[in-house]
Order: C-alpha cells, then structure tokens, then sequence
C-alpha cells in the first residue's frame, strides 16, 4: 500500500495511482486531523471524496506519529497529550478519539489506537507498553462499535461498512507477542495486524516476530505488517502469509534519488549515470522506464526539478505494485493447480 500521509502518495497524482494498479492507499489521521482537519474533511464527504481516490483507503490510528514525537508527548492510561509540530497546539488522543477521527475521515478501514514500543525495550517496559494496547484496543473497538455507522458515506453507500483492525504489540518479546495476539482475536476484529516493526531492530528480529505472531492470526481475516520494509523483505513476508504492508520507502527513497530495480538499487546521483542512456531497469515496462533514461534523471533531480521526485517515486511504486503482483499471480496459480488436483 502506498502512504499518502496526507491525503497524497507525495509526489504522484490519483490517476497515475490507477495507471500503476494501486487498489488501496494509505493516509494518516495525526497529519489530517491537524490539517486540514478531520471536521472539515466529514463535511466534504470524507476522505475518498476529499482526495478523489474512489478505490480503498486506510488510514492509521495517530499512534504512531504522536509516539514518534518523544519530547512533545505526554502517556496516561487515558491517552496521549501530545503538541502539534506545525503550532505547537496541545492536542489529546483517547482511543475513542482516535476512532472518532478516523470514522469521519471514513476510509474504508480504520486502525485501533496503539502504543507501538520503541526499541530496544526491556521486558518491564514492553509489558507496560502492552498493558495500554490491549486496553485500548479494547475502548477502540467498543468505540468503533458504537459509532461505525456515523461514517460520512454512510448514506450514499448503504450497506458498506468501515472495518477496524487491531494491532499486535509487545516489542521483540514472543510470549508478549502472543498474548496481545491471542486477546485481540477473542475481541475479534474485522482484520489484524503486526505493529512495532522497522523500528530500529535487526532484519532478523522483524523476521521472528513475524514468523512468531502470523500463525495465531486467522487466516480467513486480512493480516498486516506495518511498516515494512525493502522489496525482498516484502516478497519474503507475502510468501508466509502475510496480505498486507504499507510502507514510506519506495516514496521517500525515490525523492532522494534512490530507485529499486531488478539489478538492485540505483543511486540515481552518480556520475556514472550522467550519459547512461538506458532505461532506469531494463526489466522494467513502467511509464517512466519506458519513456526516460538514467541520464534525464540523474539531470533532474542535479537541477532540483520536481519532476525528478514525480518519476523516481512512479517507478519505485511500480517496481513495489509489480512485486506483489507476481506473488499474487504465483498464489493464483498455486491454487489453480490445487483445486484441479481436488478435482481429480
Ligand atoms: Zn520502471
């Protein structure tokens, strides 16, 4: 899933998104509740109308980015007092906040508010951290409950419904891991997911958390990583199961001249590249490598033009979207073979 922070996958327009076969975007409710404001966005009909993105949309609690703003924050049991980086405004965050926030903007699923541990966390700390998940996991679900049908579509589109994920916590500590996973699918969520990942840890560690918490996830439920990760890492974690993953890398690496491709990463900024007039990945058939050479940019993004951000982060995307179709396809074909293996 691209991340539109707020309310845009930075750089590339809605259309292009469609071109590239993004189904699902991501946009983040700390940034859009601060501007332009989670109100303003209800009464224009909610996010989808808002951006004019009418395919899925997800959108994260507010955790995560009031956590990552450690001297500006403050954490009780009750939620999270925390100052806005554009002003300075003291704001407050309870899980039925978060939920309420997340209900206006209305995209089509909405993430329980979770404290996502830092790391490296001791045991204490991760316990205590779990502590304020779980509970409020629980007040965001009864939250959710009570007032999912106040979604701004909620009239237009009659019979759809927001769905609520819960998060998986409990920093790098297995039995931690699956006891937040065992209580939050007896609250039965509509899709879950593993948080507290890429934040700081050894690829291993992300690896084994992973591969600990999946399986006591119900396969018949989306599963979620959040945050990850670099395109083998992705490929890897689509192959044990995991159904979705959202990450900034492919975005924020494209604006700093990093591209992804089939013959592995590319700083588009070398010299080497100041002639190349080859495609940016040969193997690639995206807009970009089909139209553009290394060398226009490299030069683009020399001269500081915006469009150097615009078509780096359009062939990163692909080469992100292009991954995860061929592991659909493989699965598809994987299945095809197994039913008509029943069959016989
Ligand atoms: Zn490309």
């Amino acid at each position: 899933m691209p991340v539109g922070t707020q309310g845009t996958v930075k750089t590339v327009p809605q259309d292009t998104l469609e071109t590239l076969g993004a189904e699902i975007i991501l946009g983040n409710t700390y940034h859009l509740y601060l501007r332009p404001g989670h109100e303003a966005i209800r009464r224009m009909g909610g996010l989808h109308k808002f951006i004019s993105w009418p395919h899925a949309l997800l959108t994260d609690s507010g955790g995560f980015q009031v956590f990552s703003l450690n001297e500006l924050r403050k954490v009780t049991d009750d939620g999270v007092r925390f100052r806005s980086h554009l002003d300075g405004s003291s704001h407050f965050f309870t899980p039925e906040h978060s939920i309420d926030v997340q209900i206006a903007l209305g995209a089509d699923i909405a993430m329980a508010f979770d404290e996502c541990t830092e790391y490296p966390a001791d045991r204490p700390r991760a316990e205590e951290s779990l502590r304020l998940t779980m509970a409020w996991a629980r007040r965001s679900l009864d939250h959710f409950r009570a007032h999912r049908h106040e979604v701004p579509w909620q009239q237009e589109f009659e019979g759809s419904a927001q769905s609520l994920f819960g998060i998986v916590q409990g920093g790098m500590h297995t039995d931690l891991r699956r006891q937040c996973a065992e209580r939050l699918v007896e609250m039965d969520f509509d899709g879950y997911a593993i948080g507290g990942l890429s934040v700081g840890e050894p690829r291993e560690l992300t690896l084994e958390m992973i591969a600990e918490t999946l399986p006591l996830l119900p396969k018949d439920k989306p599963r979620y990583v959040m945050g990850v990760g670099y395109p083998d890492e992705i490929e890897q974690y689509a192959c044990m199961g995991v159904d979705m993953m959202d990450c900034v890398l492919p975005t924020r690496a494209a604006r700093h001249g990093l591209l992804f491709t089939s013959e592995g990463r590319l700083n588009i900024k070398n010299k080497q590249y100041a002639e190349d007039q080859g495609p940016p990945d040969p193997a690639c058939d995206c807009m970009v490598c089909c139209r553009y050479s290394r060398a226009y940019l490299r030069h683009l993004m020399q001269a500081g033009e915006a469009l150097s951000g615009t078509l780096n982060s359009i062939h990163n995307l692909a080469f992100y979207l292009g991954i995860m179709r061929r592991v659909r396809d493989s699965l598809a074909s994987a299945s095809t073979v197994g039913n008509s293996g029943a069959q016989i």
